[in-house]
């Protein structure tokens, strides 16, 4: 019989595209707070409601910390995968598919430009690429970043954005640890000034080395911050972690930092602090070298 028949067709639902664009609003994950895209990033990324600092891509954060535009250098290098290494994926895939999503080669851009007029050599990482983690060309790159800076008399700042250092590179991630503070060292001899920026998250091989090494570490707010992962600890000392451990707020309060500075306040801050290590007042006699020093440069 047609009595139970439907005789007349269901209302058709509505149509399935959103007639909102994608990407127009974006909730921030700390206080719900709906952000219209272009004020967000006229915030450089920061809640206007709750100061929650949203992750910056490298560009982005070349973009707030310069003037105008910059001079990139060393782009083109890319790793040559020396292990031939393979855990879920090989690793050339891996390389191949950040590499077509980010753009980049690697996980950092180096750059020189001026911060509020002063001419500065800046590294930046870019987390989207295998978790900012440092392989042999982050190594590389951020090596001749302060190489440039020493021979051209530029201050340097790196902003680190990174979970450690790059296991499918093996031993060879971890030797670009003492590679870095080995030309911060050379920077420290030729009296120039580092500025260390710490962002969320900064953990792993990166804090173990050049993070930490700065004459200022300056952090971003609520950045996390460690070496080794919050759970990892616990089993290791068997104690439950305090509130807020390996949050910039407590590495502050227990002397690991110099200054926590909200990103809209970040690139004065680095001027001021690069215009006093660099006065032009007389220099002091530079004091003399340590002995190993002498003996290398004598040969
Ligand atoms: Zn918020």
């Amino acid at each position: 019989m047609a009595w139970f028949k439907k005789q007349r067709k269901p209302i058709e639902p509505p149509d399935k595209q959103s007639r909102v664009p994608e990407g127009l609003w974006v909730k921030c994950p700390s206080c719900s707070n709906i952000i219209y895209n272009k004020d967000l990033a006229a915030s450089l990324s920061v809640c206007t409601k709750c100061a929650h600092h949203f992750r910056l891509s490298a560009a982005e954060r070349l973009k707030s910390l310069f003037d105008g535009p910059w001079q990139e250098y060393d782009r083109g290098l890319t790793s040559t995968d020396p292990l031939k290494f393979t855990d879920t994926k090989p690793y050339h895939k891996r390389l191949d598919a950040s590499i077509a999503s980010s753009g980049l080669q690697d996980a950092v851009i180096t750059a020189t430009g001026a911060i509020n007029g002063i001419e500065t050599s800046v590294a930046a990482m870019e987390y989207s690429f295998i978790g900012g983690s440092m392989g042999v060309v982050v190594g590389e790159k951020i090596t001749r970043a302060i190489e440039r800076a020493i021979a051209r008399r530029l201050p340097v700042v790196i902003v680190s954005c990174s979970g450690g250092a790059r296991m499918m590179e093996g031993a060879l991630s971890l030797m670009q640890m003492a590679k870095i503070s080995g030309a911060l060292a050379r920077l420290d001899r030729a009296r120039l000034p580092y500025v260390s920026v710490l962002t969320d998250p900064t953990t792993g091989g990166v804090t173990a080395s050049f993070a930490m090494l700065g004459d200022i570490n300056i952090a971003e707010p609520k950045a996390l911050i460690g070496f080794a992962g919050p759970r990892v600890i616990e089993q290791t000392i068997r104690q439950t972690l305090p509130e807020g451990f390996q949050r910039s707020e407590f590495l502050l309060d227990h002397g690991m930092l110099d200054a926590v500075v909200d990103r809209r306040e970040l690139k004065d801050v680095i001027s001021r602090v690069l215009r006093f290590g660099r006065s032009d007042a007389p220099r002091p006699e530079p004091a003399p070298q340590p002995l190993l020093a002498e003996t290398i440069s004598d040969q």
